[in-house]
């Protein structure tokens, strides 16, 4: 979906000369616990690396940034009812729904990004406030809002995040590396 605000084609731009920022960010350590923010790491047993690719089973990958009609996402197709879980550790900072767009999606405010999960089924697993780990269930893909066929649509927004002025991130590059981390 393009959420309720069309800034697709300029972020899509701005997303190419930060696509390399974040790449580096990874390389350097992005994903590292570290435990300099006093996020994560404190779970115990946890992944070495703190991340979970965000859904269990089988999936396959759809449309990404930009695709032509200001995308703001990564598309993960999966079947409607399988787990949906945080890739990231952070506290949800939205639990809401919108018919004509997201459909139900949760918020995660992590150290660096705003992590988003939409379209999913109904009954979600987290409420507002609520602090999650990597790998802890959100809810379940489904296909509300605006949405054709079951699939997570995830975002990546750096912070000061999500519709507060942060800028978007592409999150296909970190998906396809959680997804080789299982
Ligand atoms: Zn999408």
């Amino acid at each position: 979906m393009n959420g309720p605000v069309g800034r697709g084609a300029l972020l899509a731009i701005a997303l190419v000369a930060t696509l390399g920022l974040a790449a580096t960010a990874l390389a350097s350590g992005g994903l590292s616990t570290g435990g300099k923010d006093g996020d994560g790491g404190k779970r115990g047993g946890g992944g070495s690396d703190d991340a979970a690719f965000p859904i269990q089973g089988r999936h396959s990958y759809g449309d990404g940034i930009g695709a032509g009609r200001g995308h703001q996402g990564q598309d993960i197709f999966a079947k409607c009812g399988k787990k949906v879980v945080a890739a990231r550790p952070g506290r949800v900072r939205w639990v809401d729904y919108q018919a004509s767009g997201a459909g139900h999606y949760v918020v995660v405010k992590g150290k660096k990004y705003d992590y988003v999960y939409m379209h999913m089924l109904k009954r979600l697993s987290v409420r507002r406030g609520e602090r999650v780990g990597a790998g802890e269930q959100i809810g379940r893909v489904g296909s509300t809002g605006r949405a054709t066929g079951c699939h997570l649509h995830f975002e990546m927004w750096r912070r000061p995040g999500w519709y507060r002025g942060g800028q978007l991130a592409n999150p296909t590059p970190f998906l396809k590396r959680w997804d080789r981390g299982r």
